[in-house]
């Protein structure tokens, strides 16, 4: 089977929501702060895709990648525009100080791991100065206080796809929380890449088993949770 970080993680999390999304296709509505969130990576993307762009560019970038769907109505919409508007500009002035380059934005990297294969893309990639490369992911939103294990599971995730797809040997790798400007950066454990591949195979194997046990630990945080039988949230 393909298994992508998006995979793991449900499968993680609750494999019997990982049964309703993946296996009978249930979707989860677009909320306007997901909505907002695939405005900004796009307007990001388009930003850093052209060299050594003009801060004008982004603003061009926001509006011609501007996602409509996912607000209530027109005004809740715009509501959003303005945060994303204020979210940009922040960032823009962070992005002055970067000394880095922007190696690349969106990479998709695929490998094979036993029977399967891992794919996935990563927001950003940059060369630093000394030659370092930082693996970055984007979050809209958040504090960025610190990474919890599904934030250090993802970063771990897209390194070792930058180490056996791209042949890159990423020496950073960072969550981005935009909103915020804050960055939390975990050093690349090229030791511990042989625990996460043995992580990604177990779940993949668990999956193909058609082994789903609900997990209710994760219920409170779940977008099934009205809806699903197994539900233990009130
Ligand atoms: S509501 Fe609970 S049991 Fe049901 S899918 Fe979500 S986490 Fe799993």
């Amino acid at each position: 089977m393909e298994i992508s970080f998006t995979k793991l993680r449900l499968f993680r999390e609750c494999p019997w929501k990982y049964k309703l999304r993946m296996v009978d296709g249930r979707r989860v509505a677009l909320t306007p702060a997901a909505s907002l969130g695939l405005s900004l990576h796009r307007a990001l993307e388009c930003f850093h895709r052209k060299e050594a762009p003009a801060a004008e560019y982004l603003w061009e970038c926001f509006e011609g990648r501007w996602l409509a769907s996912g607000y209530p109505d027109e005004k809740t919409r715009q509501s959003w525009r303005a945060k994303g508007r204020r979210i940009l500009e922040r960032y823009l002035e962070d992005d002055r100080e970067r000394r880095s380059v922007v190696a690349a934005v969106e990479r998709e990297f695929l490998y094979p791991l036993g029977r399967h294969e891992v794919r996935g893309t990563i927001d950003r990639i940059d060369r630093h100065p000394d030659g370092r490369i930082e693996v970055i992911d984007y979050k809209t939103f958040g504090a960025g206080e610190k990474l919890d294990d599904n934030d250090e599971l993802q970063l771990r995730f897209y390194g070792l796809g930058a180490f056996e797809s791209l042949a890159l040997a990423p020496s950073i790798l960072t969550l981005y929380f935009v909103a915020s400007g804050r960055k939390v950066s975990l050093a690349h454990d090229a030791g511990a890449q042989e625990s996460l591949k043995s992580i990604i195979l177990e779940s993949a194997q668990r999956i193909e088993a058609g082994a789903f046990p609900p997990d209710a630990s994760h219920c409170p945080a779940c977008d099934f949770r009205t809806t699903c039988a197994h539900s233990s949230a009130p």
